[in-house]
């Protein structure tokens, strides 16, 4: 045990214990690989290690930290709670769920706010909601309901939603899974309009798929399903549990087509980089059909994770952050651009969020976050061949353009 507190001693000492079989973590189950990394700090854009050494967060912890790590007006909201009361249950009211829970209708245009902690558990509630919608609403048969979804999504790690996953690493040996799911292929919006039955109550979709490696959708088709779903009569509930809150320049992914889901899933951001918070949020007609006692959660909604969600709602109201999304992404489309063709095979971008997919030739995507860790800068690889770049939006321009030399760097290795 003395090791881990150690002071270090030279390259490669001080990270941790090491276990008998030379982990760092030797007593952390190993559901994650992580970089050969182990922060002790940070402050805005920046992460400290264990032996001083700073770093770029180009991850922001998959969109959860969009304002940054620990920004002063989230931590004064939470630091002035924790002087009141941090835990209440929901079984009394506090005085802060009603002021967080207006401000987050409000910058959805919606009337009701179902408040949970992760975004699991939104994507489940959102499933309830959907079902008891469809059978106390629209009239599905008993047990009958359907949600069609997309191949590649991502939506959590709960055994239903893994269910409906089409990632082996998710789902093998996890089974059996909760039926009344239907895949179809993500981007073509007429397979949803044929997969669409009269048991089908909703449409689960990620208007962007982050962890697909920020799959971009064609142009209308988030369009096309808002008129597919209100023809047919079937909910549109957009995941945007990773896309939403300023990440691509606007407050939710669907304003990018001027769409308006049936029900918004919200988590990551919501929580300011410091808690977890997620919510549903949607309309009297749809979220209203729960009733007291048919769905909760201890924590959700409690009054720390109220006084910080208030706090990051306010502060996605003044819009500044999605401006500064939309500018610093124009700049990070055109730097990642430049490197088509120079080991760079394809690039998607939107809004401070990209997808950069690596030539095999230089690697592969984990062998570049690997090189890049040892330039000062974090990303994290996916599906392969493809890196993630999704910064916390205070970062700067310059410091883009020094991530941007390093991965020049590491490419032309
Ligand atoms: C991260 C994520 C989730 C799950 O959120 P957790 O807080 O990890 O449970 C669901 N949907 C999307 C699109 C996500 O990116």
């Amino acid at each position: 045990m003395s090791a881990a507190v150690r002071e270090p001693q030279g390259p490669g000492e001080g990270v941790s214990a090491q276990g008998p079989d030379g982990a760092a973590e030797p007593h952390v189950a190993r559901n994650y690989a992580p970089l050969e990394v182990t922060i002790a700090r940070g402050e805005g854009a920046w992460v400290t290690d264990v032996e001083g050494k700073r770093y770029l967060d180009l991850l922001a912890a998959y969109s959860a930290v969009n304002f940054g790590h620990r920004h002063p007006a989230l931590v004064a909201a939470l630091e002035e709670q924790l002087g009141r009361v941090a835990l209440t249950s929901r079984a009394f009211r506090s005085d802060r769920l009603e002021p967080f829970a207006a401000a987050l209708a409000e910058l959805c245009g919606k009337d009701l706010v179902l408040p949970m902690n992760t975004g699991a558990e939104a994507v489940e509630t959102g499933i309830k909601v959907a079902r008891a919608w469809g059978y106390r609403v629209k009239g599905v048969r008993p047990d009958a309901a359907r949600i069609v979804v997309a191949h590649g999504n991502f939506h959590g790690r709960t055994t239903t939603i893994v269910g409906f996953s089409d990632d082996e690493s998710a789902r093998d040996d996890f089974g059996p899974f909760t039926p009344g799911f239907d895949a179809v292929p993500y981007g073509d919006a007429e397979a949803i309009a044929a997969a669409i039955t009269d048991d089908t109550v909703a449409v689960l979709i990620e208007p962007i798929q982050g962890e697909g490696g920020v799959i971009i959708p064609p142009d209308g088709y988030l369009r096309r399903i808002r008129e597919i779903c209100t023809e047919r009569n079937v909910l549109f509930v957009a995941d945007e549990i990773q896309s939403g809150l300023g990440r691509v320049g606007e407050t939710f992914a669907c304003d990018r087509e001027g769409v308006v889901p049936d029900l918004y899933l919200l988590g990551k951001a919501l929580g300011g980089g410091i808690l977890p918070v997620s919510a549903v949020v949607g309309n009297e007609d749809v979220l209203g059909v729960i009733r007291p006692g048919e769905h909760g959660s201890t924590f959700g909604g409690n009054p720390l994770a109220a006084a910080v969600g208030l706090r990051a709602v306010e502060m996605l109201a003044s819009g500044e952050f999605q401006e500064r999304a939309k500018a610093l992404g124009e700049h990070l489309r055109a730097g990642l651009e430049a490197f088509l063709g120079h080991g760079v095979t394809a690039v998607r971008v939107a809004g401070l969020w990209a997808g950069v997919d690596i030539d095999p030739d230089r690697g592969t995507g984990r062998e570049i976050a690997e090189r890049l860790l040892d330039r000062g800068v974090l990303v994290k690889d996916t599906h392969g061949q493809t890196i993630r770049i999704a910064p916390p939006i205070v970062v700067r321009a310059t410091e883009l353009d020094w991530a941007l030399e390093q991965l020049r760097l590491v490419l032309d290795r």
